[in-house]
């Protein structure tokens, strides 16, 4: 029997994004669509992230799909087992599977413009052809080593955090992890417990703040499985706390000060030694990097088998690495926290639309989109966590839902006029600008590096404003932003 290979919607990856997009195409009863996932397994970062510790710091009820039945979560910030195992249950429950095509690595996706389709080829040489193209590849999930010089050389065990050995055995092992983001926060306190020696290679310190995770008890576990009143205001309260965070993504603001305070409060509560504090404690705004939510980080950093060096890396070696001060610090294991390449977004994908040009052609100058969505050129193409979408203070998962919904009309718009949808260019443009314009003066645009942005300073990967903002932008497709390409169908 031959496989379909024409669908009404072709997404590409089976993350949160991909699934969520799956689902709501389920629910509106439309059932001709495909999930390309290059990867063996669904679930996206919550599949490469089994480092230890790898846990969600979102509250789990606020990292969950509003219009889905809830997990019953085990406690307020769930850890990756948990959350993909609930991922995998989602696929089953939803019969999602029958529409996912794994080990399916996307090569190229071309908009026919004679046919009205997208042409997506994938790296096996297989085609599939759909009238609108997904894409929810997510924007962490290629490793950076940040080329740090050496690499090969070492004669040890190295891996990435999002590409864990979980063969190696790190019980008394000398381990280095380079880095100290998000992911190294989560994953050096556990590493301590049974490395014998552990070196933390910190660039940049980053603003601390308590997470405040327990455990739920038995009878709350209960509750919110038979009171959905309970459990939505649950989401709710998290969902309005974590707006209320949005003032610390502007530089200056009041908010921003309580913001500084809280962490200088944790730091101080949790780390005696005032030398080590000020190591620890950053010259830049809050905001401008990742703030981390974190109990178990600072009281790992000053645990005796732990240590920290600020020398910078000159590269790695045979025996260890080298800083920058001379000395060799030798390990039988290297872990790089370095993070992840974020601001191609299409990484080697060949994507080309109208007239034959490239999507890397039209980010020439850096990614970028209307509302996070539709690129000018590329009709019926819609991405989802795409370009200056991501956020510092609140859950992707609410972003996320603005998209599928906003995906969803284009998709109505697009079968109603039979036609595609390409936003116009001017549009575009005038939506670009207003957005740097209001991010000039948020914190990710303070004195600092991050994945947000480029090194030239452009913000490419996060909103301007909170969710709210968000909502309130991408609640109605507003038809006259698109040229409506006549398919020919
Ligand atoms: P990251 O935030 O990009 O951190 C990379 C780390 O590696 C930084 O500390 C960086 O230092 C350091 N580094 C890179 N090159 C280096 C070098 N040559 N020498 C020394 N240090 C070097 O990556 P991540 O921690 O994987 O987190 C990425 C994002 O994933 C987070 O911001 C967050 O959005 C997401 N995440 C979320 C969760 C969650 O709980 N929801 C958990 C983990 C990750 P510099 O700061 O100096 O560049």
């Amino acid at each position: 029997m031959s496989r379909q290979q024409e669908f009404s919607v072709a997404i590409l990856g089976a993350g949160l994004g991909g699934l969520g997009m799956g689902m709501k195409l389920t629910q509106s009863g439309e059932h001709s669509f495909v999930i390309l996932e290059k990867a063996s397994d669904v679930g996206g970062t919550w599949r490469d992230n089994s480092y230890p510790g790898a846990s969600c710091d979102v509250q789990s009820h606020l990292y969950w799909f509003s219009f889905d039945e809830q997990p019953d979560w085990s406690r307020v910030f769930a850890f990756q087992p948990e959350i993909k195992a609930n991922i995998d249950r989602l696929v089953d429950r939803m019969g999602l599977r029958r529409h996912i095509r794994l080990n399916t690595e996307v090569a190229a996706a071309h908009w026919d413009e004679a046919a009205g389709v997208w042409r997506i080829t994938a790296a096996d040489g297989s085609e599939v052809r759909a009238k609108s193209l997904v894409t929810a590849w997510g924007q962490l999930n290629r490793p950076t080593y940040r080329d740090i010089p050496g690499r090969d050389t070492f004669r040890g065990e190295s891996w990435h955090s999002a590409r864990w050995n979980h063969a190696v055995d790190l019980a008394g092992k000398r381990v280095a992890c380079i880095g100290n983001g998000a992911s190294a926060a989560q994953l050096i306190p556990e590493v301590a417990e049974v490395a014998g020696e552990l070196t933390v290679f910190q660039r940049t310190p980053n603003y601390v703040v308590p997470r405040e995770d327990r455990p739920y008890e038995q009878l709350e576990r209960k509750e919110f499985l038979e009171q959905p009143d309970k459990l939505r205001a649950s989401r709710d309260g998290f969902y309005w706390e974590h707006e209320g965070w949005m003032g610390a993504m502007k530089q200056g603001t009041e908010v921003a000060a309580e913001f500084t305070a809280a962490a200088r409060a944790h730091l101080e509560a949790q780390v005696p030694d005032p030398a080590l504090r000020e190591v620890l404690w950053p010259d830049y705004p809050i905001g401008c990097k990742r703030i981390i939510i974190a109990d178990t980080f600072y009281p790992a950093l000053v645990r005796d088998n732990v240590s920290l060096v600020t020398d910078k890396i000159e590269g790695v070696e045979e025996a260890g690495i080298r800083t920058s001060d001379g000395t060799l610090h030798e390990f039988d294991v290297i872990v790089y926290a370095t993070g992840f390449e974020t601001l191609s977004f299409n990484s080697a994908l060949d994507i080309t639309g109208r007239g034959g040009v490239s999507l890397n052609e039209a980010w020439r100058d850096g990614p970028q989109a209307y509302l996070g969505v539709t690129v000018s050129g590329f009709p019926n193409m819609f991405m989802l966590y795409g370009p200056n979408t991501n956020l510092g203070h609140n859950s992707i998962i609410t972003m996320l839902e603005c998209q599928f919904d906003y995906v969803l009309q284009g998709l109505e718009v697009s079968q109603e006029k039979d036609a595609a949808l390409d936003v116009r260019a001017d549009v575009q443009r005038r939506f670009n600008d207003e957005l740097q314009a209001e991010l000039s003066d948020s914190s990710f645009a303070g004195s600092c590096n991050s994945w947000y942005k480029t090194a030239a300073g452009r913000i490419t990967n996060n909103w301007m404003g909170s969710v709210e903002d968000y909502k309130a932008a991408t609640r109605r497709l507003d038809v006259d932003a698109y040229d409506l390409v006549p398919t020919g169908s």
